[in-house]
């Protein structure tokens, strides 16, 4: 067996392989440095705190293997599939939407011996490109091809961060396997924060695609769902339909569509198949320069630091009252891009959506993050009675059109500084910002919804008593993050994955309610693929 050692170096000694393997066969006390055959670092976290240990300055903790002659080598790292050529027709599975959900959950399809059909509605990740710079450059939106949807998914042109806050719900490490079997660098198997970047991404997506193809699955670009085919009593589903009036059948269909696909959302809801609202969270996006977050996180200037990252969380008085006194809503930072771009994740002309991104290298000048509140029913109480389960989304699909409004035309978004927003007074100045489309001032925290501004207002000062200097008249706001988490759930069954109402019918990822980012939704997919296999074992 490997012996495993912690060492504490310093960030220039982290850096370098040499210096990091002495420090720790010293640490193991081997004497001979030539009787280790190999060393891997296993775990890789950046320590900011002051005076750790006795110690001034950021710290790189590692904890890593060594291996002896006698212990063999690790194995390489990989995955198996069946072989899948010639499954019969009744082991064909249904994925709709190649997102992280519908992409993992496919392999685990292949693995278990079963075929899936991958249906998209956008283009092959490489095709996808010139949407996505068209829309960069104010032109038309593709509804089909865009930041949210094409092969890939949501996740494709982002961050591509890997941590996720429940690692229990799914095998979180076979995840990051597979994703380094396909090209991710080896470090997102050991760094407490991995991300892989959107520069790397679309080829890691492009090689799933090709294990995926050749293991004997299909994919159809370019195929939107339109319909779900059901059972005459409605119990079952039966296939799907498709944009060009195709009906491919199967037993079972896993939904992998995401949380941008609201046509799916209103198509389930028209056909009486049972859908939720739910809490979710929508704001603003706040830029920074990534020098001052580095300023303010590591306080130092250092070559062989990271680009510094923040993660912030507060609760701040709701405006809602409850039998207990005042209601309390969280306001936190959500998909924190360092060295990163603000980047218009809108799916349909008209509306005014931001995310992030960043590049592997994360070395741009800015850092950017979503900053958003809780949305409650309760705000969004008064839509319900028009529109029942769709009243989250409706709330969330009139903010992206008021955005738009202010921002006036194509892609250009609204942006208010930070100390103008926080402060409520008026402003009128832009700064410079990596969103290409263009900004235009606006006062933001007067036209979205006064509990919104207020949370997030409260939120800015209680973050800036964390992070002081964060608060700052160098930083803006720019709107609107209102895609961070579905507005709707779409049930299922605890113990078969299923919907309640519909055998076969298999909700994943993040439109389905259950997963939020790429790896959990990646984690969400290959579980429901299992519950599909029992599904379909149970039934011969
Ligand atoms: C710009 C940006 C940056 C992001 N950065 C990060 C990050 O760094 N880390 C992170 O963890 N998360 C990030 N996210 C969020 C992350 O991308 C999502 O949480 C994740 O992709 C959800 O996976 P999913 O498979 O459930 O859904 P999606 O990724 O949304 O995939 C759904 C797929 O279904 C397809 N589809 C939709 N409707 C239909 C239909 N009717 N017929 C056929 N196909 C359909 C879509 O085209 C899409 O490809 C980012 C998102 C964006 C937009």
């Amino acid at each position: 067996m490997p012996q495993t050692v912690e060492i504490t170096l310093t960030p220039k000694e982290a850096a370098d392989s040499t210096s990091y393997t002495a420090a720790a066969i010293k640490a193991a006390g081997i004497r001979s440095p030539e009787d280790v055959a190999f060393c891997r670092v296993v775990r890789r976290s950046i320590d900011a705190r002051r005076h750790t240990s006795g110690i001034m300055g950021v710290r790189v903790n590692m904890a890593v293997e060594l291996w002896l002659d006698a212990d063999g080598k690790p194995e390489p790292v990989h995955f198996e599939w069946g072989d899948v050529s010639n499954v019969p027709a009744s082991r064909e599975v249904i994925v709709v939407g190649a997102g992280p959900a519908g992409l993992f959950a496919a392999l685990e399809l292949i693995e278990r011996g079963f075929k899936p059909i991958i249906l998209e509605r956008g283009k092959d990740v490489s095709t996808r490109k010139a949407d996505i710079a068209a829309i960069q450059r104010n032109e038309r939106v593709n509804p089909d091809s865009n930041y949210a949807f094409g092969e890939g998914g949501a996740g494709t042109y982002s961050d591509g961060k890997l941590y996720t806050r429940s690692k229990k719900r799914g095998n979180y490490r076979k995840a990051l396997e597979i994703l380094h079997f396909h090209g991710a660098p080896e470090e997102i198997l050991y760094d407490a924060h991995p991300h892989i970047g959107t520069d790397r991404l679309p080829r890691v997506v492009a090689a799933m695609r090709e294990t995926i193809l050749t293991a004997g699955g299909r994919i159809l670009f370019d195929t939107r769902v339109t319909d779900l085919l059901l059972s005459p009593d409605k119990r079952a589903v039966q296939g799907v339909e498709t944009g060009n009036g195709e009906r491919i059948m199967a037993r079972a269909v896993v939904l992998a569509t995401g949380h941008s696909a609201r046509d799916i959302y209103e198509l389930l809801h028209r056909k009486g198949i049972l859908i939720e609202a739910k809490p979710f969270a929508m704001g603003v996006r706040v830029e920074h320069r990534q020098e001052l977050i580095d300023r303010i996180q590591y306080k130092t200037v250092d070559p062989y630091l990271p680009a510094a990252t923040y993660s912030l969380v507060a609760q701040v008085p709701s405006g809602l009252k409850s039998g207990m006194g005042p209601r309390m809503r969280g306001v936190y930072s959500f998909c924190m891009c360092p060295g990163g771009f603000i980047v218009p994740a809108l799916t349909e002309a008209g509306e005014c959506v931001v995310n992030g991104m960043s590049p592997s290298g994360r070395n741009n000048v800015f850092a950017n993050a979503g900053i958003v509140t809780q949305i409650l029913p309760e705000d969004f109480a008064d839509l319900v009675p028009h529109f029942g389960p769709l009243a989250g989304m409706r709330f969330q699909q009139q903010l992206e059109k008021m955005g738009y409004a202010q921002g006036g035309g194509a892609q250009v978004a609204p942006a208010q500084r930070l100390d103008s927003f926080a402060g409520g007074f008026k402003c009128g100045e832009t700064l410079p910002t990596s969103y290409h489309p263009g900004v235009v001032a606006s006062d933001m925290d007067k036209w979205m919804p006064r509990f919104m501004a207020q949370a997030l207002r409260a939120g800015f000062r209680e973050f800036d008593k964390r992070m002081r200097g964060f608060l700052t008249a160098e930083a803006q706001v720019i709107g609107i993050e209102s895609r961070t988490s579905s507005p709707v759930r779409i049930p299922r069954q605890r113990e078969t994955g299923m919907h309640p109402q519909v055998a076969g019918l298999f909700p994943a990822g993040e439109g389905a309610g259950y997963a939020g980012g790429i790896i959990s939704a990646a984690v969400d997919g290959a579980a429901v693929a299992n519950a599909v296999v029992d599904f379909i074992r149970s039934a011969h």
